[in-house]
């Protein structure tokens, strides 16, 4: 079992990239599983947006495979069972592949490559995913077990990638990448917009193909890499058909991943006072402040649990942060985001609004019960007096009436263009196609 990291790359496309030469070369092996494609903690300091590994579960396969991609070597299939490779021989080779092509434009990195008969335990994966974990404890994890790494520049890869291998799935989705062909690389990208709506529309289980709210065609990266596009879904079958829908450049060749994108695996519920920066966190809370708009467009709302914390909602989160405006006091959400230091605040990525607090706006003084005429304020909250006949009466007789709220029970999120590739998609809770343990 063979994996690799590269965190510099600007989007983890590459990584992928790197997949395919990797499977290229080492042509004589089998995939043992599918190659997986593992997302792992998105607030590392140093983080790359994309910061991606991959596993590739290499051995001599036996019986029959099942389609997982094609390449310029011909098809490639994974296979249900099969026999291990020399792990110290795998990782020669494939470091070799690794070192060959680390003057790739993407490749500006400190890659690590692992290749162990075992993985590394669960834990690696949950750790990488929700926290930063030192080097040298994924070292001596590895040492442990006789699993064998190599290191290149920092070696900073060599944690993802022990991660990557670590990861059981708990929740799994699948993503189709298809690549450019060499010559194209650079040039604009040609894809028919229409034919990612219509595939978006004809699918049911793919998710943040198109970004309707930018007009924005989400399944190709913005960067120079040697991806065409990835279509990500919850059924791997569907995705074979769905790549094959999009019309424009022919991809050169591609590659299916089972992956933690779309999982929320580094979601974890939290206490507000137990928060540290980084972090990525649940938090059930009230509303506790009136929202506030900041330079930007941004929201700011004062949410309480155990104790205060700013949530802040970016522009860029659109009908989510319209939403978070149109909070009051009272009202209880469930709030998914990550923990920023200075100033500390919870930016939020997703959000339920669990309840509504009601609230009464004052729409006129009281009557004199005697005189019917409205009565006068003695100032805010000193209650009435009657001009006429000098009767009192209390700040609570006011007539009110109820505050229409303009938002409703339920969920928000960012339009697609603007999600992590861990957020798990209202699209996939409301289809139900949540994968099960
Ligand atoms: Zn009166």
């Amino acid at each position: 079992m063979l994996a690799f990291d590269d965190t510099d790359s600007p989007d983890g496309m590459c990584t992928t990239y790197l997949t395919t030469l990797v499977l290229e070369e080492l042509s004589d092996l089998d995939l043992l599983g599918w190659p997986r494609l593992v997302r792992l903690n998105p607030n590392v300091p140093w983080k790359t947006r994309g910061n991606a590994a991959v596993c590739l579960p290499l051995g001599y396969g036996e019986g029959r495979g099942r389609l997982c991609g094609r390449l310029e070597r011909g098809d490639i299939r994974w296979f249900k069972s099969g026999r291990p490779v020399d792990p110290v021989e795998l990782l020669d080779r494939a470091s070799a592949v690794v070192e060959r092509h680390a003057r790739f434009e993407c490749l500006t990195t400190n890659p690590g490559v692992v290749s162990g008969i075992v993985r590394p335990s669960p834990a690696t994966y949950w750790r990488a995913v929700r926290e930063v974990v030192p080097l040298e404890d994924v070292e001596s994890e590895l040492a442990t077990r006789g699993i064998h790494w190599r290191k290149f520049k920092g070696g900073r890869g060599v944690i993802g990638a022990s991660a990557a291998m670590a990861w059981r799935p708990r929740d799994r989705t699948w993503e189709v990448i298809a690549y450019r062909s060499p010559d194209k690389v650079g040039t604009p990208r040609d894809i028919d917009p229409e034919s990612v709506i219509e595939m978006d529309r004809e699918t049911r289980r793919t998710f943040n193909n198109y970004d309707p709210e930018n007009g924005h065609i989400a399944i190709a990266p913005g960067s120079p890499c040697p991806v065409l596009f990835g279509i990500r879904g919850d059924s791997p079958r569907e995705l074979m058909s769905a790549k094959d829908m999009i019309r424009g450049e022919r991809p050169h060749k591609w590659l299916m991943y089972m992956s933690n994108q779309g999982t929320e695996d580094h979601m974890v519920r939290r206490r507000v006072s137990e928060l540290g920066p980084g972090d990525s966190a649940k938090v059930n809370g009230t509303v506790s402040s009136p929202p506030t708009t900041i330079p930007g467009g941004h929201v700011i709302v004062g949410l309480k649990d155990d104790v205060e914390i700013d949530a802040a909602f970016y522009e860029q989160s659109r009908g989510m942060r319209d939403a978070a405006r149109a909070l009051l006091p009272g009202d209880k959400v469930v709030a998914y985001g990550s923990v920023r230091s200075s100033p500390r605040s919870l930016n939020v990525e997703k959000l339920q609004v669990v309840s509504l607090s009601s609230h009464a706006r004052k729409t006129a003084n009281p009557e004199c019960s005697a005189c019917r005429k409205r009565m006068g304020s003695m100032g805010s909250g000193q209650g009435y007096r009657c001009k006429v006949c000098g009767a009192r009466a209390p700040a609570s007789a006011a007539v009110l009436e109820p505050v229409i709220r303009s938002v409703s029970l339920g969920w928000y999120e960012p339009p697609v263009s603007s999600r992590r590739h861990l957020h798990k998609p209202l699209r996939r809770l409301s289809r139900g196609n949540i994968n099960k343990l």
